[in-house]
């Protein structure tokens, strides 16, 4: 079929026509995207999800403790702000319970198709649409297809020996086993990130023994995250302007990290220096705190919010092994030093297959090339959302996209903004397709990477990179040049593919 593709294709006075949208993911991306689309009149959606219901990490992160450690007023939608949060940071069911309650309210609930697994995507050359397939046989096509499976779907397990043979129980953080009681139980935990410092002093509690497996120590600064005092609470919900200073203030706050890790040595000096200030104050015993100290600039992996962590490190109940895990046998872990460590339950909290993104999903663009093959160096796309060669596809919360200080959903707005701008643009030129020039992509991908020089991310190893050692999940700045860049799509970046001529 011959398409021609032009910088101009012209509007046509007729009304633009109807617009079909799959929407892979109904976490807090799917959902913005959907919210936004259906607010500017493009209402013909599909959300494809592969989980019971919607809620994305929400819905699936439901480990003990399970908190956001942005504050909520952050992390929550600009548009869907709520004055009565139970504390600083919520817990996930209150931040499921929220991201429910705003896609009910905003009419999206329904375009939810549950327990829908997306297997593949193609791009249908001759139509000018993406063809969809599911693993129930099922296939859906679409003018436009948004990816918003997001960067932290896909538990990590240790690539090591032995994992099949391990004698008792098993899971990860990420997929809880709610019926498996720990009271009384030996009990290994492997891996101490983010999630792993929320749950483990709860676990610390229920645990006979607990063993928290270290392969590298955190940085901590401190959160004790209590419900909000009552006369806190009303004044956020009866004083006007409390709540938008409260969001305008985290939005700062959360930009400060950022400039403590683009400048590690001045503002992450500081901030290190209020880290190790508040870490030496929790760690009285030498030899816990020798071995729970970091060996890496400030910022470089995620900031941990806890003041519970490593206070739970110190009962008597709980063994840090600040060792690489070597191997699982019936019995327990054995660390990198030879030592068996017994135990009847193993909680990987090993994290998740971050670089990875959409995959194992199979996409196919333009000439059915593979998105895998595409990104053979690495994953890149303009702004985190575009692939050329990928028409008409987006990614939300795509390859450097992903904040060390910040809330992702101010990220997910901007996005879904920025995608309902290309849709309107392809619509309003009469246009069967967008898809990003090569060499837009290509100088915004090394302006990414550049932006990386000097700062902390690049001073050590982290889940940020990919296996090359690329830095393929985080924005490399501030909230605000996000917002910024992606405020107003520039169509000159783009080629609308022009309806075929008569
Ligand atoms: P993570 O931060 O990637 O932590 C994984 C842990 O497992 C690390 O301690 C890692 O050690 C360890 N590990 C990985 N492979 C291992 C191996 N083969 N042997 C021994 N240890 C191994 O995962 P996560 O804690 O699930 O958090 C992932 C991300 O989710 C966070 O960074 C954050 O973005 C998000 N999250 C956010 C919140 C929140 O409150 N906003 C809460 C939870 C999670 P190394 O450090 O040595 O690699």
């Amino acid at each position: 079929m011959s398409l021609s593709t032009s910088d101009a294709v012209p509007t046509g006075t007729s009304s633009p026509p109807a617009l079909r949208v799959v929407i892979v993911g109904a976490g807090f991306g799917g959902i913005a995207a959907a919210i936004e689309l259906r607010r500017h009149g493009i209402s013909d959606i599909t959300i494809l999800e592969k989980a019971p219901e919607l809620g994305g990490t929400w819905l699936l992160n439901s480990y003990p403790a399970a908190a956001c450690d942005v504050p909520s007023h952050l992390y929550s939608f600009s548009f869907a702000q709520r004055r009565d949060w139970s504390r600083l940071c919520s817990h996930q069911p209150e931040i499921l319970s929220y991201l429910r309650g705003v896609a009910s309210a905003q009419g999206v609930a329904d375009l939810v198709h549950a327990s829908t697994t997306v297997t593949s995507c193609s791009w249908e050359e001759a139509s000018c649409r993406w063809s969809v397939e599911t693993d129930a046989g099922r296939t859906y096509t679409a003018d436009a297809l948004i990816l918003a499976t997001g960067q932290l779907n896909t538990p990590a397990y240790p690539r090591i020996e032995g994992l099949e043979d391990f004698a008792g129980h098993s899971f990860h953080s990420a997929r809880w086993d709610h019926d498996y009681d720990l009271r009384g139980k030996r009990v290994a935990v492997v891996g101490s990130g983010a999630s792993a410092v929320q749950f483990v002093p709860e676990v610390a509690e229920q645990a006979a023994r607990l063993t928290v497996f270290q392969r590298t120590g955190n940085w901590f600064l401190p959160r004790r995250n209590r419900p909000y005092p009552a006369p806190i609470k009303q004044a956020i919900k009866r004083i006007p302007g409390v709540q938008a200073f409260r969001r305008g203030f985290m939005f700062q706050y959360c930009e400060a990290i950022t400039v403590a890790i683009r400048h590690p040595k001045t503002m992450g000096r500081l901030l290190h220096a209020r880290s190790a200030a508040f870490m030496r104050w929790q760690l009285k015993d030498p030899d816990l705190r020798k071995k729970a100290w970091p060996d890496y600039t400030f910022g470089c992996k995620r900031v941990l919010f806890s003041s519970a962590f490593l206070p739970a490190l110190q009962r008597p109940n709980v063994e840090l092994v600040a060792e690489a895990v070597a191997r699982v046998v019936p019995e327990g872990v054995v660390s990198a030093d030879g030592t068996l460590h017994e135990a009847d339950c193993i909680i990987w909290a090993t994290g998740f297959q971050a670089s990875e993104f959409m995959f194992p999903m199979r996409i196919a663009g333009a000439g059915g090339r593979d998105l895998r093959e595409a990104w053979s160096d690495g994953a890149h796309a303009h702004l985190g959302m575009t692939v050329p060669g990928f028409p008409s596809m987006f990614i939300l919360y795509g390859p450097n996209t992903n904040t060390s200080g910040g809330s992702i959903i101010v990220y997910h707005e901007a996005q879904a903004a920025y995608v309902r701008q290309a849709l309107q643009l392809m619509r309003g030129r009469r246009a069967r397709a967008v898809d990003v020039r090569a060499e837009v992509e290509a100088a915004s991908d090394r302006e990414v990477q550049a932006r990386f020089a000097g700062t902390a991310w690049t001073q050590c190893d982290s889940w940020y990179r990919d296996e090359q050692g690329r830095i393929v999940a985080n924005w490399p700045g501030y909230m605000r040049e996000y917002l910024e860049q992606t405020r107003e799509l520039d169509p000159a970046e783009y080629r609308f593919v022009a309806e075929p001529q008569p």
